[in-house]
């Protein structure tokens, strides 16, 4: 699973000066630019791949084929997220590309700023709050536009541009709606909630321990008979062209492969593009995970299923990335002492592994983003997703530091600080230590978190259902937040003052207590996992903290402050709720889970929301950020034989858009 970066950490201006553990050793260009768009709630960005040109041909070349492998699959997650996105996007990057009127029209700035928008969303719903972009210019406009290129004006597409209530969110967790047929993704047509409930659970079997990911790489539609059916994604199923062309050059790249162990992995993966069956992804998935003497990885397939209401079908995505050797000791050292964490854990020993099995852990620098991790990205990675090859094979953990580094640099004196934070002595607390304690948050969630617990036999592991994803999210979490505080991370040499981990608590009440309120817009609740997952979490230890007024919110010249009283009780109610949360995990307690994330997590006070959003909006500071990617361009001599593989960094996000789309056009 996956963690995106959160809305505190990118938000929070951090100047570090005491740097513990370990960072990359690659120094990156001081004048480095790495701001690169704004529009609308977003700030488009540029990492760097520090260390690339110091890479040995073979895996520059690697890279060079797994970032062409990567981006091919972008058309697949576009059409995944909605049907009419590609004949959309065509549509609009037509008009976009034609335009040849005043670039100051206020009706050509909304169309550009919609068109960006799309372009993030890879679709025209939001990544991140999931509902429908509105447009800002007018029908008239638009239409006048399609008439002077000759372009057709097909219906449809212009009614889920202007429709308002036409496809108004993609993924849909309401609470008591049929969430399939209230989302407009293009994951399912057809079918209702309960058909697809019934489809797999007739062919789930319960006492199966290996089970495959049911769904994973399927639509689910009707046939003609009114049948319920899978359209498998595969070679010479649904979206083979563009899996076709992965597939080649996924082959291309096994040339390059570091070791026989890579080349494997890489042919198991083909194998599953080839056959669709969800045994040979099990198989990958394994491989993948033993494979750990490369520098080299990379994912490349269906992984995370947010964008399924129902938490099955896994979305595109491909990251490819090469370990960063010096910035891994502190991941490691994690790792090591993986089972020293689970048994001292606050959980009742019934729920705990009794072994933890290797969970690797290392610091890598990304080389490409793509599908579903681009343009926003997550920070971290913990895959595989399958329950029991976590446990059998353990995982791979991974922490993105080129692009925590550039949220870093992006948000150095945003203001952000002196509006939200209590005052001067917690200010200095988060300019010292929130950069190691939130990147070691990240490591703890990732190596250890999601790692951590059992399910007590025979409990399903969806019991837990649309609650899931964020009950999960807290467990990892929780675990981190706990471990945090412990002096063993100043045993390990992770930390050198034990005070450091109050940055992070500070930060995460801040966070989960108020300012992730503003990405919610005003008469909403909070509907995505990851926020609900924060929320539930310091709106908990906020109410059971009371008695002991453990962490409060005062009030200064009509400012709502957080105040931590008590750090070391709050460091109890964090565990306190992790054995709880596992508890309810590993019994698949349905009704507790629910209950804690419907009582906790969704709803807002309007008036503290409203609050934050003034204050947020003075800062002019965007609340999701996302990239564009680097150019790789391959090199070859006279004869064609690759002699290098060079990366620059000039491309802006329109071009890099329109090119991906031209480029990489692999679907109609
Ligand atoms: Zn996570």
């Amino acid at each position: 699973m996956i963690k995106p970066i959160t809305a505190g950490a990118l938000a929070l201006a951090i100047t570090t000066t005491t740097m513990v553990g370990c960072k990359s050793g690659e120094q990156s260009t001081p004048d480095f630019d790495y701001t690169v768009d704004r529009f609308a709630d977003i700030e488009v960005l540029r990492y760097q791949v520090p260390g690339f040109e110091n890479l040995t041909l073979n895996q520059k070349l690697l890279i060079y084929y797994l970032t062409e492998a990567a981006i091919s699959g972008r058309d697949i997650l576009w059409d995944q997220n909605g049907k009419y996105n590609l004949a959309l996007r065509d549509m609009l990057e037509q008009v976009y590309e034609s335009y040849d009127g005043p670039k100051d029209d206020q009706q050509w700035q909304a169309f550009d700023k919609y068109v960006k928008q799309v372009w993030f969303g890879n679709g025209v719903h939001h990544h991140y709050s999931m509902d429908k972009f509105v447009p800002e210019f007018s029908r008239e406009w638009f239409e006048g536009q399609l008439s002077k290129n000759d372009m057709a004006k097909d219906e449809t597409l212009l009614r889920v541009i202007f429709d308002p209530t036409f496809m108004a969110k993609r993924v849909n967790q309401a609470e008591g709606a049929d969430l399939i047929v209230t989302s407009a993704n293009n994951l399912y047509e057809g079918v209702t909630q309960q058909e697809v409930e019934a489809y797999y659970n007739a062919r789930k079997d319960t006492t199966d321990l290996t089970p495959i990911s049911w769904g994973l790489n399927a639509r689910v539609t009707k046939d003609a008979d009114g049948n319920v059916v899978e359209q498998v994604y595969k070679v010479g199923g649904l979206y083979s062209d563009a899996i076709s062309r992965i597939v080649e050059l996924l082959n291309k790249a096994s040339e390059y492969a570091e070791n026989d162990g890579q080349r494997e992995v890489i042919k198991k993966l083909v194998d599953f593009y080839t056959t669709g069956d969800l045994k040979d992804f099990d198989d990958y998935s394994i491989a993948w995970v033993d494979e750990t003497d490369s520098q080299v990885d990379f994912i490349n397939g269906f992984i995370e299923s947010y964008g399924d209401p129902l938490g099955m079908t896994g979305a595109f995505e491909s990251i490819v990335n090469f370990k960063d050797i010096p910035a891994s000791k502190r991941t490691e050292t994690i790792s090591n002492n993986a089972e020293w964490f689970e048994q001292n854990s606050p959980v009742d020993p019934r729920f705990r592994k009794d072994k933890v099995k290797g969970v690797t852990a290392k610091v890598i620098t990304a080389a490409i983003l793509a599908g579903d991790s681009y343009p926003a990205t997550p920070i971290g990675i913990n895959l595989p997703n399958a329950n029991w090859i976590r446990a059998a094979h353990g995982s791979k953990s991974v922490t993105i530091e080129n692009i925590t580094k550039a949220y870093d640099e992006a948000s150095h004196g945003n203001g952000f600080n002196e509006e939200f934070v209590i005052d001067e002595e917690t200010s200095k607390l988060l300019d010292d230590y929130l950069f190691i304690t939130d990147n070691l948050h990240t490591d703890l969630h990732e190596c250890l978190g999601h790692a951590s617990g059992r399910l007590l036999p025979g409990v399903d592991p969806d019991a837990l259902k649309a609650h899931g994803s964020t009950l999960e999210e807290a467990r990892a979490d929780l675990f981190a937040l706990y471990y945090l505080a412990d002096p063993k991370l100043l045993e390990l040499g992770l930390l050198d003052n034990p005070d450091a981990y109050k940055a992070e608590y500070y930060k995460y009440m801040l966070n989960g207590l108020m300012t992730q309120l503003m990405r919610i817009e005003p008469g909403k609740d909070v509907e995505e996992a990851h926020m609900r997952n924060r929320k539930l979490i310091c709106e908990w230890v906020y109410e059971k903290g009371k008695p002991e007024n453990v962490v409060e919110l005062v009030e200064k010249d009509g400012k709502h402050y957080v105040k931590i009283n008590d750090y070391k009780r709050m460091r109890e109610l964090f565990g306190e709720l992790l054995g709880e949360i596992q508890r309810i995990k590993s019994e698949g307690d349905y009704e507790a889970g629910r209950d804690l994330v419907e009582t906790y997590g969704v709803k807002v006070d309007q008036n503290l929301h409203k609050e934050v959003l003034d204050r947020y909006a003075k800062l002019n500071i965007a609340p999701y950020k996302g990239f564009v990617n680097p150019v790789y361009t391959l090199v070859t001599d006279d004869n064609g034989n690759p002699v290098d593989v060079t990366i620059t960094y000039e491309e802006d996000y329109p071009t890099q858009m329109l090119r991906y789309s031209k480029q990489y056009k692999t679907l109609k």
